[in-house]
Protein backbone atom coordinates (compact mmCIF):
# COMPACT_ATOMS: atom_id res chain seq x y z
CA UNK A 1 0.00 0.00 0.00
CA UNK A 2 1.31 3.13 -1.03
CA UNK A 3 2.04 5.22 2.75
CA UNK A 4 3.41 8.57 0.96
CA UNK A 5 1.23 11.53 2.93
CA UNK A 6 1.40 14.20 1.51
CA UNK A 7 2.61 17.79 2.85
CA UNK A 8 -0.10 20.56 3.70
CA UNK A 9 -0.07 23.65 5.87
CA UNK A 10 -2.10 22.71 8.87
CA UNK A 11 -5.96 23.91 8.83
CA UNK A 12 -7.21 26.50 11.60
CA UNK A 13 -10.29 27.62 10.43
CA UNK A 14 -13.27 28.99 12.39
CA UNK A 15 -16.24 27.45 10.30
CA UNK A 16 -20.04 25.82 10.98
CA UNK A 17 -19.62 22.03 10.54
CA UNK A 18 -16.85 19.44 10.61
CA UNK A 19 -17.88 15.65 9.18
CA UNK A 20 -15.62 12.83 10.36
CA UNK A 21 -15.68 10.32 7.55
CA UNK A 22 -15.79 10.36 3.68
CA UNK A 23 -17.80 7.11 3.43
CA UNK A 24 -21.28 6.75 2.64
CA UNK A 25 -22.38 9.27 5.00
CA UNK A 26 -20.00 11.58 5.15
CA UNK A 27 -19.43 12.07 1.34
CA UNK A 28 -23.65 12.75 1.78
CA UNK A 29 -23.65 15.15 4.57
CA UNK A 30 -20.93 17.32 3.27
CA UNK A 31 -22.93 17.45 -0.18
CA UNK A 32 -26.08 18.02 1.95
CA UNK A 33 -24.47 20.73 4.42
CA UNK A 34 -21.95 22.17 2.08
CA UNK A 35 -23.90 22.72 -1.42
CA UNK A 36 -27.61 22.27 -0.64
CA UNK A 37 -27.24 24.21 2.96
CA UNK A 38 -24.28 26.69 2.04
CA UNK A 39 -22.27 25.74 5.19
CA UNK A 40 -18.74 26.11 5.80
CA UNK A 41 -17.92 22.44 6.10
CA UNK A 42 -14.34 20.69 6.81
CA UNK A 43 -14.21 17.06 6.40
CA UNK A 44 -11.44 14.74 8.21
CA UNK A 45 -11.21 11.33 6.04
CA UNK A 46 -7.90 8.77 7.31
CA UNK A 47 -7.71 6.69 4.04
CA UNK A 48 -6.55 8.53 0.83
CA UNK A 49 -9.25 8.66 -0.81
CA UNK A 50 -13.41 8.47 -0.12
CA UNK A 51 -15.08 5.13 0.18
CA UNK A 52 -14.75 4.54 4.25
CA UNK A 53 -15.54 0.69 4.63
CA UNK A 54 -14.71 0.30 0.85
CA UNK A 55 -11.98 1.87 0.86
CA UNK A 56 -10.47 -0.29 3.32
CA UNK A 57 -12.05 -3.82 2.52
CA UNK A 58 -10.30 -4.86 -0.03
CA UNK A 59 -9.79 -8.64 0.39
CA UNK A 60 -10.68 -11.31 -1.84
CA UNK A 61 -14.69 -11.90 -2.03
CA UNK A 62 -15.53 -8.58 -0.38
CA UNK A 63 -19.29 -7.40 -1.84
CA UNK A 64 -22.21 -6.21 0.12
CA UNK A 65 -25.25 -8.58 1.29
CA UNK A 66 -27.96 -5.86 -0.07
CA UNK A 67 -28.55 -6.02 -3.38
CA UNK A 68 -26.66 -3.66 -5.87
CA UNK A 69 -29.57 -1.77 -7.11
CA UNK A 70 -30.81 -0.90 -3.08
CA UNK A 71 -26.92 -0.09 -1.97
CA UNK A 72 -26.63 2.70 -3.25
CA UNK A 73 -28.13 6.81 -2.47
CA UNK A 74 -31.52 8.00 -3.58
CA UNK A 75 -30.89 11.61 -3.24
CA UNK A 76 -29.21 12.05 -6.90
CA UNK A 77 -32.17 11.00 -8.76
CA UNK A 78 -30.25 11.31 -12.57
CA UNK A 79 -27.71 9.11 -11.06
CA UNK A 80 -29.99 6.30 -9.78
CA UNK A 81 -31.10 6.32 -13.27
CA UNK A 82 -27.67 6.16 -15.09
CA UNK A 83 -25.33 3.98 -12.77
CA UNK A 84 -25.58 0.81 -14.07
CA UNK A 85 -24.52 -2.43 -11.50
CA UNK A 86 -22.95 -5.30 -13.03
CA UNK A 87 -24.04 -7.77 -10.63
CA UNK A 88 -26.97 -8.97 -8.19
CA UNK A 89 -24.64 -8.36 -5.15
CA UNK A 90 -22.35 -4.74 -5.34
CA UNK A 91 -18.47 -6.02 -5.37
CA UNK A 92 -16.15 -4.32 -3.41
CA UNK A 93 -13.85 -2.35 -6.36
CA UNK A 94 -17.74 -1.69 -8.17
CA UNK A 95 -18.57 0.36 -4.80
CA UNK A 96 -15.66 2.05 -4.54
CA UNK A 97 -15.72 3.09 -7.77
CA UNK A 98 -19.72 4.30 -7.29
CA UNK A 99 -18.31 6.21 -4.40
CA UNK A 100 -15.78 7.77 -6.32
CA UNK A 101 -18.12 8.83 -9.11
CA UNK A 102 -20.22 10.29 -6.43
CA UNK A 103 -17.39 12.59 -5.07
CA UNK A 104 -16.57 13.82 -8.51
CA UNK A 105 -19.92 14.12 -10.26
CA UNK A 106 -20.42 16.30 -6.86
CA UNK A 107 -17.13 18.01 -6.70
CA UNK A 108 -17.11 17.01 -2.73
CA UNK A 109 -13.55 16.17 -2.36
CA UNK A 110 -12.22 19.73 -2.37
CA UNK A 111 -12.88 20.15 1.11
CA UNK A 112 -11.89 17.04 2.08
CA UNK A 113 -8.42 16.20 3.77
CA UNK A 114 -7.50 13.18 3.67
CA UNK A 115 -4.87 11.08 5.18
CA UNK A 116 -5.82 13.00 8.26
CA UNK A 117 -7.33 11.20 11.64
CA UNK A 118 -8.84 13.06 13.94
CA UNK A 119 -7.64 12.60 17.37
CA UNK A 120 -9.52 15.03 19.65
CA UNK A 121 -12.62 17.43 20.37
CA UNK A 122 -13.53 19.02 22.55
CA UNK A 123 -16.74 21.32 23.47
CA UNK A 124 -16.09 24.54 24.86
CA UNK A 125 -19.12 25.72 26.44
CA UNK A 126 -18.23 29.74 26.77
CA UNK A 127 -18.65 29.67 23.18
CA UNK A 128 -20.76 27.01 22.52
CA UNK A 129 -17.68 25.52 19.61
CA UNK A 130 -15.89 22.23 19.19
CA UNK A 131 -12.30 22.26 18.78
CA UNK A 132 -11.22 19.76 16.56
CA UNK A 133 -7.60 18.59 16.44
CA UNK A 134 -5.60 16.08 14.21
CA UNK A 135 -2.61 14.22 14.08
CA UNK A 136 -1.52 16.61 10.93
CA UNK A 137 -2.08 19.35 13.20
CA UNK A 138 -5.05 20.47 12.32
CA UNK A 139 -6.90 22.66 14.66
CA UNK A 140 -10.61 23.11 13.56
CA UNK A 141 -13.33 25.29 15.39
CA UNK A 142 -16.75 24.41 14.71
CA UNK A 143 -20.45 25.01 15.88
CA UNK A 144 -21.47 21.14 14.64
CA UNK A 145 -19.65 18.09 15.04
CA UNK A 146 -20.71 15.32 12.81
CA UNK A 147 -19.40 11.48 13.03
CA UNK A 148 -19.58 9.55 9.72
CA UNK A 149 -17.03 6.81 11.45
CA UNK A 150 -19.05 3.74 10.29
CA UNK A 151 -19.91 0.97 12.44
CA UNK A 152 -17.31 -1.60 11.44
CA UNK A 153 -14.13 0.80 11.24
CA UNK A 154 -11.95 -0.47 14.22
CA UNK A 155 -10.48 -3.61 12.92
CA UNK A 156 -9.58 -6.10 15.58
CA UNK A 157 -6.72 -8.26 15.79
CA UNK A 158 -7.03 -10.57 18.55
CA UNK A 159 -3.69 -10.65 20.82
CA UNK A 160 -2.29 -14.11 20.75
CA UNK A 161 0.69 -14.84 22.26
CA UNK A 162 3.99 -14.59 20.00
CA UNK A 163 2.29 -12.56 16.65
CA UNK A 164 5.41 -10.42 16.64
CA UNK A 165 7.38 -13.46 16.19
CA UNK A 166 5.35 -14.76 13.14
CA UNK A 167 7.72 -14.81 10.15
CA UNK A 168 5.00 -14.87 7.47
CA UNK A 169 2.90 -12.33 6.11
CA UNK A 170 -0.35 -11.19 8.20
CA UNK A 171 -3.02 -9.36 7.53
CA UNK A 172 -6.28 -8.15 8.78
CA UNK A 173 -9.39 -8.36 5.91
CA UNK A 174 -10.83 -4.73 7.40
CA UNK A 175 -7.17 -3.06 6.76
CA UNK A 176 -6.15 -5.14 2.79
CA UNK A 177 -3.17 -4.12 1.09
CA UNK A 178 -4.52 -2.08 -1.73
CA UNK A 179 -2.29 -3.96 -4.57
CA UNK A 180 -3.67 -6.85 -3.35
CA UNK A 181 -2.45 -10.67 -1.92
CA UNK A 182 -0.52 -13.35 -4.11
CA UNK A 183 -1.43 -16.78 -2.06
CA UNK A 184 -0.45 -18.60 -4.83
CA UNK A 185 1.12 -21.92 -3.57
CA UNK A 186 1.32 -20.41 0.30
CA UNK A 187 -0.04 -22.27 2.96
CA UNK A 188 -2.51 -19.58 4.47
CA UNK A 189 -4.40 -19.85 7.51
CA UNK A 190 -8.13 -17.75 8.05
CA UNK A 191 -9.28 -17.32 11.45
CA UNK A 192 -12.42 -16.46 11.92
CA UNK A 193 -15.83 -17.47 9.97
CA UNK A 194 -17.87 -14.05 10.08
CA UNK A 195 -18.77 -12.40 6.86
CA UNK A 196 -15.64 -11.82 5.72
CA UNK A 197 -14.15 -15.00 6.35
CA UNK A 198 -17.27 -16.77 4.70
CA UNK A 199 -16.79 -14.46 2.14
CA UNK A 200 -12.90 -14.55 1.41
CA UNK A 201 -12.55 -18.21 2.40
CA UNK A 202 -13.82 -19.39 -1.13
CA UNK A 203 -11.39 -17.24 -2.92
CA UNK A 204 -8.91 -17.32 -1.04
CA UNK A 205 -8.63 -21.15 -1.04
CA UNK A 206 -8.83 -21.66 -5.31
CA UNK A 207 -5.14 -19.29 -4.92
CA UNK A 208 -3.63 -20.85 -1.50
CA UNK A 209 -1.34 -24.43 -2.22
CA UNK A 210 -3.47 -25.27 0.85
CA UNK A 211 -5.82 -23.18 3.54
CA UNK A 212 -6.35 -24.44 7.23
CA UNK A 213 -9.90 -22.62 8.95
CA UNK A 214 -9.54 -21.90 12.06
CA UNK A 215 -12.93 -21.49 13.32
CA UNK A 216 -14.32 -20.60 16.74
CA UNK A 217 -17.94 -20.80 16.07
CA UNK A 218 -19.97 -22.63 13.24
CA UNK A 219 -21.92 -20.21 11.39
CA UNK A 220 -25.23 -20.60 9.42
CA UNK A 221 -24.94 -18.96 6.09
CA UNK A 222 -27.72 -19.27 3.18
CA UNK A 223 -26.26 -19.25 -0.47
CA UNK A 224 -25.87 -15.60 -2.05
CA UNK A 225 -26.41 -17.00 -5.63
CA UNK A 226 -24.67 -13.88 -6.73
CA UNK A 227 -23.76 -13.57 -10.33
CA UNK A 228 -24.60 -11.34 -13.32
CA UNK A 229 -27.44 -9.30 -12.98
CA UNK A 230 -30.18 -8.68 -15.25
CA UNK A 231 -30.51 -5.65 -17.06
CA UNK A 232 -33.78 -5.72 -17.92
CA UNK A 233 -34.62 -6.36 -14.38
CA UNK A 234 -32.76 -3.45 -13.55
CA UNK A 235 -34.55 -1.37 -15.78
CA UNK A 236 -37.49 -2.17 -14.78
CA UNK A 237 -36.37 -1.47 -11.66
CA UNK A 238 -35.39 2.31 -12.90
CA UNK A 239 -39.10 2.77 -13.87
CA UNK A 240 -40.56 2.71 -10.43
CA UNK A 241 -37.17 3.69 -8.49
CA UNK A 242 -38.82 5.77 -5.82
CA UNK A 243 -41.57 3.83 -5.09
CA UNK A 244 -39.46 0.85 -4.48
CA UNK A 245 -36.65 2.81 -2.42
CA UNK A 246 -39.65 4.04 -0.27
CA UNK A 247 -40.68 1.04 0.37
CA UNK A 248 -37.27 0.60 1.62
CA UNK A 249 -36.94 3.57 4.04
CA UNK A 250 -40.56 2.14 5.30
CA UNK A 251 -39.61 -1.52 5.88
CA UNK A 252 -37.68 -3.16 8.88
CA UNK A 253 -34.54 -3.69 7.70
CA UNK A 254 -34.44 -1.31 4.48
CA UNK A 255 -34.11 -4.13 2.26
CA UNK A 256 -36.55 -4.66 -0.97
CA UNK A 257 -38.32 -7.94 0.23
CA UNK A 258 -42.04 -8.06 1.09
CA UNK A 259 -42.21 -9.40 4.12
CA UNK A 260 -43.91 -12.96 4.58
CA UNK A 261 -47.04 -12.83 6.65
CA UNK A 262 -47.18 -16.55 7.61
CA UNK A 263 -45.58 -18.25 10.93
CA UNK A 264 -43.31 -21.25 10.12
CA UNK A 265 -45.56 -22.95 12.90
CA UNK A 266 -49.29 -23.19 10.52
CA UNK A 267 -47.69 -25.05 7.85
CA UNK A 268 -47.27 -28.60 7.19
CA UNK A 269 -43.82 -29.95 7.49
CA UNK A 270 -43.89 -30.40 3.48
CA UNK A 271 -45.18 -27.12 3.00
CA UNK A 272 -42.31 -25.60 5.62
CA UNK A 273 -39.79 -27.43 3.78
CA UNK A 274 -40.48 -26.64 0.70
CA UNK A 275 -41.00 -22.64 1.08
CA UNK A 276 -37.33 -23.05 2.50
CA UNK A 277 -36.40 -24.89 -0.20
CA UNK A 278 -37.17 -22.38 -2.75
CA UNK A 279 -35.85 -19.33 -0.48
CA UNK A 280 -32.66 -21.35 -0.60
CA UNK A 281 -32.69 -21.77 -4.55
CA UNK A 282 -33.36 -18.18 -5.13
CA UNK A 283 -30.34 -16.84 -2.35
CA UNK A 284 -29.91 -14.01 -0.46
CA UNK A 285 -31.71 -12.79 2.70
CA UNK A 286 -35.10 -13.58 1.22
CA UNK A 287 -34.67 -16.59 3.37
CA UNK A 288 -34.90 -14.93 6.84
CA UNK A 289 -38.04 -12.23 4.93
CA UNK A 290 -40.25 -14.25 2.13
CA UNK A 291 -40.28 -17.39 4.33
CA UNK A 292 -41.97 -17.08 7.64
CA UNK A 293 -42.48 -13.98 9.98
CA UNK A 294 -41.28 -15.43 13.42
CA UNK A 295 -38.30 -16.83 12.25
CA UNK A 296 -36.21 -14.02 14.30
CA UNK A 297 -38.94 -13.89 17.07
CA UNK A 298 -40.01 -17.48 17.97
CA UNK A 299 -37.43 -20.26 19.06
CA UNK A 300 -39.77 -22.64 17.95
CA UNK A 301 -39.94 -21.28 14.31
CA UNK A 302 -36.71 -20.66 14.26
CA UNK A 303 -35.76 -24.53 15.04
CA UNK A 304 -37.08 -24.66 12.19
CA UNK A 305 -34.94 -22.48 9.60
CA UNK A 306 -31.55 -23.32 12.00
CA UNK A 307 -32.63 -27.36 11.55
CA UNK A 308 -32.89 -27.15 7.75
CA UNK A 309 -29.75 -25.01 7.01
CA UNK A 310 -28.33 -27.49 9.54
CA UNK A 311 -29.28 -30.35 6.91
CA UNK A 312 -27.84 -28.99 4.35
CA UNK A 313 -24.87 -28.33 5.33
CA UNK A 314 -24.58 -31.96 5.85
CA UNK A 315 -25.92 -32.30 2.48
CA UNK A 316 -23.38 -30.68 1.29
CA UNK A 317 -19.95 -31.30 2.60
CA UNK A 318 -19.03 -34.84 1.90
CA UNK A 319 -16.89 -35.77 4.91
CA UNK A 320 -19.02 -36.17 7.99
CA UNK A 321 -16.61 -35.41 10.46
CA UNK A 322 -16.25 -31.95 8.30
CA UNK A 323 -19.77 -31.36 8.33
CA UNK A 324 -20.37 -32.11 12.08
CA UNK A 325 -17.56 -28.98 13.02
CA UNK A 326 -19.38 -26.63 10.51
CA UNK A 327 -22.75 -27.07 12.04
CA UNK A 328 -23.99 -24.53 14.29
CA UNK A 329 -25.48 -26.21 17.59
CA UNK A 330 -24.28 -23.75 20.02
CA UNK A 331 -26.94 -20.84 18.41
CA UNK A 332 -29.80 -20.19 17.00
CA UNK A 333 -30.14 -18.93 13.34
CA UNK A 334 -30.12 -14.80 13.19
CA UNK A 335 -28.59 -14.50 16.79
CA UNK A 336 -25.43 -13.44 15.34
CA UNK A 337 -25.51 -11.44 12.00
CA UNK A 338 -27.29 -13.88 9.07
CA UNK A 339 -24.43 -14.22 6.27
CA UNK A 340 -24.80 -15.29 2.81
CA UNK A 341 -21.82 -16.61 0.74
CA UNK A 342 -21.11 -18.11 -2.55
CA UNK A 343 -19.64 -21.82 -2.62
CA UNK A 344 -18.78 -21.80 1.68
CA UNK A 345 -19.70 -25.26 2.70
CA UNK A 346 -18.84 -26.65 -0.79
CA UNK A 347 -14.96 -25.19 0.00
CA UNK A 348 -14.70 -27.33 2.47
CA UNK A 349 -14.36 -30.55 0.17
CA UNK A 350 -11.15 -29.28 -1.44
CA UNK A 351 -8.35 -31.35 -1.14
CA UNK A 352 -6.64 -28.19 0.44
CA UNK A 353 -8.59 -26.94 2.48
CA UNK A 354 -8.32 -28.24 6.31
CA UNK A 355 -10.87 -26.80 9.33
CA UNK A 356 -9.53 -26.78 13.07
CA UNK A 357 -12.38 -26.77 15.38
CA UNK A 358 -10.26 -24.19 17.88
CA UNK A 359 -13.20 -24.10 20.24
CA UNK A 360 -12.35 -27.31 21.53
CA UNK A 361 -8.94 -26.87 20.78
CA UNK A 362 -8.14 -23.38 21.58
CA UNK A 363 -5.39 -21.47 19.47
CA UNK A 364 -2.42 -21.43 22.22
CA UNK A 365 0.52 -18.73 20.28
CA UNK A 366 1.40 -17.57 17.32
CA UNK A 367 5.12 -19.60 16.26
CA UNK A 368 7.40 -18.32 14.09
CA UNK A 369 5.82 -20.32 11.57
CA UNK A 370 3.04 -21.19 12.11
CA UNK A 371 -0.27 -21.38 14.79
CA UNK A 372 -0.40 -23.66 17.85
CA UNK A 373 -3.56 -25.22 19.14
CA UNK A 374 -3.94 -27.29 21.72
CA UNK A 375 -4.09 -29.93 19.27
CA UNK A 376 -0.77 -29.70 17.43
CA UNK A 377 0.63 -26.64 15.44
CA UNK A 378 -0.17 -25.80 11.86
CA UNK A 379 2.97 -24.45 9.63
CA UNK A 380 1.71 -21.09 7.78
CA UNK A 381 2.86 -18.52 5.28
CA UNK A 382 0.23 -16.28 5.77
CA UNK A 383 -2.57 -15.34 8.20
CA UNK A 384 -5.24 -13.70 7.83
CA UNK A 385 -7.31 -12.41 10.51
CA UNK A 386 -10.86 -12.35 9.66
CA UNK A 387 -11.55 -11.56 13.13
CA UNK A 388 -13.69 -8.74 12.72
CA UNK A 389 -14.15 -5.19 14.47
CA UNK A 390 -14.75 -3.30 18.01
CA UNK A 391 -17.85 -2.37 16.48
CA UNK A 392 -19.91 0.41 16.46
CA UNK A 393 -18.31 1.99 19.72
CA UNK A 394 -14.75 1.50 19.08
CA UNK A 395 -14.08 4.19 16.38
CA UNK A 396 -15.50 6.56 18.96
CA UNK A 397 -13.09 5.15 21.59
CA UNK A 398 -10.36 6.21 19.33
CA UNK A 399 -10.96 9.74 19.42
CA UNK A 400 -10.94 11.68 22.60
CA UNK A 401 -14.27 13.31 22.26
CA UNK A 402 -15.07 15.39 25.51
CA UNK A 403 -18.10 17.07 26.21
CA UNK A 404 -19.08 19.67 28.89
CA UNK A 405 -17.22 19.96 32.15
CA UNK A 406 -14.35 18.20 30.26
CA UNK A 407 -17.02 14.79 30.04
CA UNK A 408 -15.24 12.04 28.28
CA UNK A 409 -17.31 10.10 26.02
CA UNK A 410 -15.57 6.58 26.97
CA UNK A 411 -16.21 7.77 30.45
CA UNK A 412 -20.05 8.57 29.67
CA UNK A 413 -20.21 5.10 27.67
CA UNK A 414 -18.32 3.33 29.92
CA UNK A 415 -20.65 0.35 30.64
CA UNK A 416 -22.45 0.70 26.88
CA UNK A 417 -23.50 3.55 24.73
CA UNK A 418 -25.90 5.65 26.04
CA UNK A 419 -28.20 7.87 23.50
CA UNK A 420 -31.15 9.67 22.46
CA UNK A 421 -32.52 8.40 18.85
CA UNK A 422 -28.47 6.77 18.11
CA UNK A 423 -27.91 10.64 16.69
CA UNK A 424 -27.30 12.39 20.32
CA UNK A 425 -26.15 11.56 23.52
CA UNK A 426 -26.20 14.06 26.89
CA UNK A 427 -23.63 16.16 27.66
CA UNK A 428 -22.52 16.74 24.20
CA UNK A 429 -23.92 19.98 22.34
CA UNK A 430 -23.96 19.93 18.81
CA UNK A 431 -23.16 16.28 18.38
CA UNK A 432 -24.69 14.34 16.08
CA UNK A 433 -24.11 11.02 14.79
CA UNK A 434 -24.64 9.50 11.74
CA UNK A 435 -25.78 5.80 12.44
CA UNK A 436 -24.71 5.60 15.73
CA UNK A 437 -25.28 2.73 18.63
CA UNK A 438 -28.88 3.00 19.42
CA UNK A 439 -30.22 3.36 15.50
CA UNK A 440 -30.73 1.10 13.34
CA UNK A 441 -27.76 1.04 11.59
CA UNK A 442 -25.92 -2.00 11.53
CA UNK A 443 -28.79 -4.22 11.53
CA UNK A 444 -30.38 -2.16 8.11
CA UNK A 445 -29.01 -1.51 4.16
CA UNK A 446 -26.89 0.76 5.41
CA UNK A 447 -27.43 3.65 2.62
CA UNK A 448 -30.95 3.88 3.64
CA UNK A 449 -29.86 4.47 7.30
CA UNK A 450 -27.26 6.65 6.48
CA UNK A 451 -29.92 8.53 3.92
CA UNK A 452 -31.96 8.90 7.01
CA UNK A 453 -29.67 10.48 9.72
CA UNK A 454 -27.97 12.84 6.83
CA UNK A 455 -31.38 13.96 5.86
CA UNK A 456 -32.94 14.42 9.62
CA UNK A 457 -29.60 16.41 11.16
CA UNK A 458 -29.80 18.78 7.93
CA UNK A 459 -33.17 19.50 8.80
CA UNK A 460 -32.06 19.78 12.33
CA UNK A 461 -29.07 22.40 11.41
CA UNK A 462 -31.47 24.22 8.99
CA UNK A 463 -34.14 24.08 11.88
CA UNK A 464 -31.43 25.83 14.41
CA UNK A 465 -30.13 28.37 11.63
CA UNK A 466 -33.84 29.57 11.00
CA UNK A 467 -34.59 29.95 14.79
CA UNK A 468 -31.57 31.20 16.08
CA UNK A 469 -30.78 28.34 18.10
CA UNK A 470 -27.05 27.89 19.01
CA UNK A 471 -27.06 24.65 20.84
CA UNK A 472 -28.96 21.31 20.77
CA UNK A 473 -28.83 18.59 23.33
CA UNK A 474 -30.85 15.59 24.17
CA UNK A 475 -32.49 15.20 27.15
CA UNK A 476 -31.53 13.41 30.06
CA UNK A 477 -35.36 11.77 30.56
CA UNK A 478 -35.38 10.99 26.73
CA UNK A 479 -32.06 9.73 26.44
CA UNK A 480 -32.95 7.05 29.31
CA UNK A 481 -36.20 6.53 27.86
CA UNK A 482 -34.68 5.48 24.50
CA UNK A 483 -32.07 3.91 26.14
CA UNK A 484 -34.17 1.25 27.74
CA UNK A 485 -36.99 1.05 24.56
CA UNK A 486 -33.60 -0.08 23.02
CA UNK A 487 -32.72 -2.74 25.26
CA UNK A 488 -36.25 -3.84 25.92
CA UNK A 489 -37.03 -4.43 22.19
CA UNK A 490 -33.74 -6.54 22.09
CA UNK A 491 -34.68 -8.69 24.53
CA UNK A 492 -37.61 -10.23 22.69
CA UNK A 493 -34.93 -11.33 19.81
CA UNK A 494 -32.73 -14.28 19.31
CA UNK A 495 -29.90 -11.43 19.34
CA UNK A 496 -29.38 -12.42 22.87
CA UNK A 497 -29.01 -15.74 22.42
CA UNK A 498 -25.29 -15.80 20.95
CA UNK A 499 -21.93 -14.27 21.55
CA UNK A 500 -22.00 -11.68 18.69
CA UNK A 501 -20.31 -7.80 17.88
CA UNK A 502 -23.56 -6.71 18.62
CA UNK A 503 -23.01 -7.24 22.01
CA UNK A 504 -19.65 -6.35 22.33
CA UNK A 505 -18.84 -10.10 22.75
CA UNK A 506 -15.92 -10.49 20.50
CA UNK A 507 -14.04 -7.86 21.85
CA UNK A 508 -12.65 -8.89 25.67
CA UNK A 509 -13.60 -6.84 28.91
CA UNK A 510 -16.55 -4.68 26.59
CA UNK A 511 -19.63 -4.56 28.32
CA UNK A 512 -22.69 -7.02 27.32
CA UNK A 513 -24.87 -4.17 25.90
CA UNK A 514 -27.23 -5.16 23.00
CA UNK A 515 -26.12 -1.45 21.04
CA UNK A 516 -28.40 -1.04 17.67
CA UNK A 517 -31.82 -0.39 17.27
CA UNK A 518 -33.85 -3.62 16.02
CA UNK A 519 -37.32 -1.81 15.76
CA UNK A 520 -36.74 -1.55 12.14
CA UNK A 521 -35.77 1.56 10.04
CA UNK A 522 -39.97 2.29 8.92
CA UNK A 523 -40.31 2.50 12.71
CA UNK A 524 -37.34 4.32 13.62
CA UNK A 525 -37.89 7.07 10.95
CA UNK A 526 -41.38 7.44 12.04
CA UNK A 527 -40.19 8.25 15.52
CA UNK A 528 -37.68 10.35 14.09
CA UNK A 529 -40.22 12.35 12.14
CA UNK A 530 -42.53 12.71 14.85
CA UNK A 531 -39.63 13.79 16.78
CA UNK A 532 -38.95 16.35 14.20
CA UNK A 533 -42.35 17.52 14.03
CA UNK A 534 -43.08 18.07 17.53
CA UNK A 535 -40.39 20.80 17.83
CA UNK A 536 -37.40 18.48 18.24
CA UNK A 537 -39.34 16.82 21.55
CA UNK A 538 -36.57 15.40 24.09
CA UNK A 539 -33.74 18.27 22.86
CA UNK A 540 -33.17 21.12 24.49
CA UNK A 541 -32.30 24.16 22.08
CA UNK A 542 -30.75 27.12 23.35
CA UNK A 543 -30.50 30.13 21.72
CA UNK A 544 -27.61 32.24 21.47
CA UNK A 545 -25.09 33.92 24.66
CA UNK A 546 -26.61 32.02 27.30
CA UNK A 547 -23.04 30.61 28.79
CA UNK A 548 -23.48 28.14 31.45
CA UNK A 549 -23.01 29.53 35.06
CA UNK A 550 -19.53 29.22 35.50
CA UNK A 551 -18.54 28.20 32.57
P1 LIG B 1 -17.21 -10.95 12.74
O1 LIG B 1 -18.55 -11.17 12.20
O2 LIG B 1 -17.09 -10.34 14.08
O3 LIG B 1 -16.47 -12.34 12.70
C1 LIG B 1 -15.24 -12.49 13.32
C2 LIG B 1 -14.84 -13.94 13.31
O4 LIG B 1 -13.60 -14.06 13.96
C3 LIG B 1 -15.81 -14.83 14.08
O5 LIG B 1 -15.86 -16.09 13.46
C4 LIG B 1 -15.17 -14.90 15.44
O6 LIG B 1 -15.53 -16.04 16.17
C5 LIG B 1 -13.72 -14.94 15.06
N1 LIG B 1 -12.87 -14.44 16.13
C6 LIG B 1 -12.88 -13.21 16.69
N2 LIG B 1 -11.95 -13.12 17.65
C7 LIG B 1 -11.34 -14.33 17.70
C8 LIG B 1 -10.32 -14.86 18.49
N3 LIG B 1 -9.74 -14.15 19.46
N4 LIG B 1 -9.93 -16.14 18.28
C9 LIG B 1 -10.54 -16.87 17.32
N5 LIG B 1 -11.53 -16.43 16.54
C10 LIG B 1 -11.94 -15.16 16.73
O7 LIG B 1 -16.33 -10.05 11.76
P2 LIG B 1 -16.46 -9.86 10.17
O8 LIG B 1 -16.58 -11.16 9.52
O9 LIG B 1 -15.37 -8.96 9.75
O10 LIG B 1 -17.83 -9.12 10.00
C11 LIG B 1 -18.19 -8.02 10.83
C12 LIG B 1 -19.42 -7.37 10.26
O11 LIG B 1 -19.05 -6.57 9.16
C13 LIG B 1 -20.43 -8.33 9.70
O12 LIG B 1 -21.21 -8.94 10.68
C14 LIG B 1 -21.20 -7.43 8.77
O13 LIG B 1 -22.11 -6.63 9.46
C15 LIG B 1 -20.09 -6.56 8.21
N6 LIG B 1 -19.61 -7.16 6.96
C16 LIG B 1 -20.50 -7.22 5.95
C17 LIG B 1 -20.14 -7.82 4.79
C18 LIG B 1 -21.16 -7.94 3.71
O14 LIG B 1 -22.08 -7.16 3.58
N7 LIG B 1 -21.08 -8.96 2.94
C19 LIG B 1 -18.87 -8.35 4.63
C20 LIG B 1 -17.97 -8.24 5.69
C21 LIG B 1 -18.35 -7.65 6.86
P3 LIG B 1 -16.81 -16.00 17.14
O15 LIG B 1 -18.00 -16.06 16.24
O16 LIG B 1 -16.64 -17.18 17.99
O17 LIG B 1 -16.74 -14.71 17.91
Amino acid sequence: MDTTVETRDPITDDIDAVIIGAGFAGLYMNQRLRDQMGLRVQVFETGEGVGGTWYWNRYPGARCDSESYIYCYSFDKDLMQEWEWSGKYPEQPEILRYLNHVADRHDLRRNIAFQTRVTSAHWDEADHRWTVQTDRGDTVRCQFLITAIGCLSTGQVPKIPGLDSFQGDWYHTGAWPHEGVDFTGKRVGVIGTGSSGVQSIPRIAEQAGHLTVFQRTAQYTVPARHGTVDKAFLDDIKTRYEDVYEYCRRSAGGQPYTLSERSALTVSDEERAAVFEAAWQEGGFKFLTATFNDIALDRRANDTASEFIRAKIRETVKDPEVAEKLVPVDHPFTSKRPLIDTHYFETYNRDNVTLVDIRHAPIEEITPTGIRTTDGEYELDVIVFATGFDAMTGPFFRMDIQGKDGLKLKDKWEHGPLTYLGVSTVGFPNLFMITGPGSPSVLSNMPVSIEQHVEWIGDVVEHMRAEGVETMEADQQAETEWVAHVNEIAAATMFMLADSWYLGANIPGKPRVFMPYVGGVGAYRQKCDEVRDAGYEGFNLSPAATPVAGA
